[in-house]
């Protein structure tokens, strides 16, 4: 189908891209296009304007110091598969690689799965379980949102239409190990369901504190508590009880990627294969 008509605007600084986005109410947002290009030709999405934000160069960068990594929103899935990422932040290297078919990847953007928040979107879960900062920016200025409080439900954020998501930035630090894993049907399927980690070791070699995060476990990325399961303990040991703390959480329903009961079985095998990726990637091992 033919996309309604629209106007475009292929700004060369954030700057424009604000000014315009604020000068045109029912604008949105084109970055790597893999979202809205198919909502716009089956018209499920018709705006009065594309602000295409790719000719904008400050926005592409992924750095990494003092322990913080850095991003921009035209930081591509391909950038985190094939570049440099402190080891402690693997996790979107899982997610990137386990995302779409190439092309997809070669286009779409981290900041653009955000923003587009499928609730089986796998950047969402990634991005609350490492305690994500999203730089959120308007011509009134810029402002900080954790991604625990970004997603407000299926396709809808804390985003105002007149604002841009115009980075990231992510915490790490020694001890830290971090996992995504996605069970999928196929290439370029989203999750059945998946489970994103970050686990902190103790030289021990116990774990002193996880947060997981579940994909298409609900509305939005699912927080799951698994401190008290888990500290002091090392995965085997905790394992019969993460599958079932994991299992128990989110709320499904049965569609053609399987039934609920299915769904909270893969939730606990998910959960527990990122917790051991995460600990063993936290040790080094
Ligand atoms: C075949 C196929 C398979 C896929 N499989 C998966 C999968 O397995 N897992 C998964 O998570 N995703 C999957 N996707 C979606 C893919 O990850 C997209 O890249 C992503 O959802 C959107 O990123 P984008 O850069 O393409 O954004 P776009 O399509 O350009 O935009 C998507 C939405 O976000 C808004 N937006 C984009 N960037 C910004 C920004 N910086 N600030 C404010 N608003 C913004 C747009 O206005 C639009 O509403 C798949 C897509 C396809 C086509």
């Amino acid at each position: 189908m033919r996309p309604p008509d629209f106007e475009y605007s292929g700004p060369g600084t954030l700057r424009e891209a604000l000014e315009y986005l604020d000068s045109r109410p029912g604008s949105k947002v084109l970055a790597g296009g893999q979202s809205l290009i198919p909502l716009l030709k089956t018209r499920l999405a018709s705006p009065a304007a594309l602000v295409d934000i790719n000719g904008i160069s400050e926005l592409s960068y992924i750095t990494t110091g003092r322990g913080v990594l850095r991003f921009g929103a035209l930081a591509r899935h391909r950038d985190f598969e094939l570049g440099e990422l402190p080891r402690q932040l693997e996790i979107f290297r899982d997610v990137s690689k386990q995302l779409g078919d190439t092309q997809v990847r070669n286009m779409g953007t981290a900041c653009g799965s955000m923003a587009h928040a499928d609730p089986a979107g796998d950047w969402g879960p990634a991005a609350v379980a490492v305690g994500a900062r999203l730089i959120v920016e308007s011509v009134d200025g810029r402002r900080e949102v954790m991604a625990r409080n970004f997603f407000k439900g299926p396709f809808s954020t804390d985003l105002r239409e007149n604002e841009i998501l115009v980075g990231v930035e992510v915490p790490f630090s020694e001890g830290q190990g971090t996992a995504y894993t996605k069970l999928k049907r196929k290439t370029d399927d989203f999750a059945t369901v998946g489970a994103a980690v970050s686990v902190r070791v103790s030289r021990g070699g116990s774990i002193e504190s996880a947060t997981l995060v579940l994909a298409g476990a609900g509305e939005v990325p699912v927080a799951v508590e698994i401190n008290d399961v888990v500290k002091g303990r090392t995965p085997d040991e905790a394992a019969d009880e993460i599958k079932k703390v994991a299992g128990q959480a989110g709320e499904y329903q049965e569609d053609l990627r399987g039934s609920v009961e299915y769904k909270r079985e893969m939730a606990g095998v998910m959960a527990l294969r990122s917790l051991r990726s995460a600990y063993s990637r936290a040790r080094g091992d």
